[in-house]
């Protein structure tokens, strides 16, 4: 089929997400054939650096054999096992182990999803399920943070907190809440880590306080804001919100969906502070895209109450027919064996070198901030270094960003708040990290010479 009759039925018939339908229908799709390493081949034979890792997700790079030999294996042995009806299989069994072993202290149990939106989704149907279970059925309001995101399942977009995932959906629910994000770079004290940490610690306090403590449920947050921007909270914050949620009598959710398996440079970003959340969601890095998969990990105390709280006939009535699914958990297996064999350290090694790119390209005249951890990193773009002020919507920076990258050979994520996100895999060399900065130079000096661009600064 020719190249052009695949677009035309894209057009037709394929709902993209988190896409205009119209603009998708003018835009078109940009289809991808093949990868390999860091690397993308487009329909068309064009070859691009992927910083994005897909979508924050192809944290090993594409092109692992052994995890397409590891999947064809056990769909020739066993496809699909039900976790139904006490059913189960090997790979499910093993990777629920691994990933306790793993994980912070405490996390002693684990559900395993479809991806992020359903881990966030299940959290907040055990949490609800949990205060029932303990006698405190009041408790049912969630904060979380502006800038947040948490996945689009039904309930779990309205604590996500960017406009487009409420807007036409009747979200945020009454009982979603939200405070304000610890953004150094937009903070008025951004320049004082402890201020950053105290704000939020205080706004949390005071939101508990107007809810009353008596019918808050749980905090949820990303220890770095990912899809807000990758806004990257001071060193100490996510142990602040740990301590405060003890006192504040309030469960934590820890969304490490972007932020486990090497991202930051540890295998959770949890463990650079030492946290050990009531509830963690995992995705993405769980397979590294090569399958989905998501987890739920809970607190052994609250799994304990829940499985206290009604006779043993009694079914919890929680659970996806693909749930642990056998291929994907061997999958998920794979992948976090090859992160325990040199990948992660890998990551570590050129997260130095992507720092070193972020420091210096802060002198561009369009870069108001640059930030970041392990290899998660953004670029914010202003139009006045002084003022910090940002570009006009109508600009469509991050339109004209995503053409000039592409035609350059790269991809990243330009935000609407025209902030540039980068999560290149963790096999990524220095050479291709060098590329990669290069490519985007390149485009933000474009950028630069555009009329309209330059008028605004
Ligand atoms: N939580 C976070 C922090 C995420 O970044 C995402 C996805 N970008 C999700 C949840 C939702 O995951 P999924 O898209 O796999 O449903």
């Amino acid at each position: 089929m020719s190249n052009r009759s695949l677009a035309d039925i894209d057009r037709q018939h394929l709902i993209h997400p988190v896409s205009s339908f119209r603009g998708h229908q003018a835009h078109g799709p940009q289809i991808l054939a093949s990868g390999d390493g860091m690397w993308l081949t487009d329909i068309d034979g064009k070859r691009v650096l992927d910083a994005f890792a897909g979508l924050w997700c192809v944290n090993v790079g594409y092109g692992q054999q052994s995890i397409v030999d590891v999947a064809a294996e056990q769909m020739r042995k066993l496809p699909y096992a039900t976790g139904y009806f006490h059913f189960g299989s090997e790979p499910a069994i093993l990777l629920a182990e691994k990933l306790v072993s793993l994980s912070p202290e405490g996390l002693d149990h684990v559900y395993f999803t479809l991806g992020g939106s359903d881990a966030v989704d299940s959290v907040i149907r055990y949490i609800t399920h949990y205060y029932n279970a303990i006698g405190k059925p009041e408790k049912k309001q969630f904060i979380a943070l502006e800038w947040g995101y948490h996945g689009s399942s039904s309930t779990g977009a309205g604590l996500t907190a960017l406009g487009n995932f409420h807007r036409g959906f009747d979200l945020p629910r009454p009982w979603q809440h939200h405070i304000a994000s610890p953004y150094p770079y937009r903070h008025p004290e951004g320049h004082d880590d402890a201020a950053v940490i105290a704000h939020t610690v205080s706004a949390l306090e005071a939101k508990v306080a107007e809810l009353g403590a008596d019918t808050v449920a749980a905090f949820c947050c990303e220890p770095i804001q990912g899809s807000g921007g990758v806004i990257v909270p001071p060193r100490g914050w996510l142990k602040a919100i740990r301590e405060a949620c003890d006192r504040l009598g309030i469960l934590l959710m820890v969304d490490e969906v972007i932020t486990g398996f090497g991202r930051t440079g540890p295998m959770f970003a949890c463990d650079a502070e030492d946290v050990s959340p009531d509830f963690m969601t995992l995705a993405k890095g769980l397979t590294s895209g090569y399958s989905p998969m998501g987890a739920v990990l809970m607190a052994d105390h609250v799994f304990q109450a829940i499985a206290d709280s009604a006779p043993e006939a009694l079914p919890v009535g929680h659970g996806f027919t693909y749930s642990g699914h056998p291929v994907s958990a061997a999958v998920a297996l794979e992948v976090i064996r090859l992160y325990e064999d040199g990948l992660l350290e890998n990551g570590v090694r050129t997260g130095v070198c992507f720092a070193r790119h972020l420091e210096r390209i802060r002198e561009h005249p369009l870069v108001g901030d640059t930030r970041g951890r392990g290899l998660l990193g953004a670029i914010e773009l202003v139009t006045d270094k002084q003022t910090k002020a940002g570009f006009a919507a109508d600009l469509d920076v991050p339109g004209k960003l995503s053409k000039l990258t592409w035609e350059n050979g790269v991809i990243v994520r330009c935000f609407s708040n025209s902030v540039i996100g980068f999560a290149p895999a963790l096999c990524c060399t220095e050479e291709e990290m060098d590329q990669i900065f290069a490519r985007v130079e390149q485009s933000l000096d474009q950028l630069l010479e555009m009329p309209d661009i330059r008028a605004a600064l």
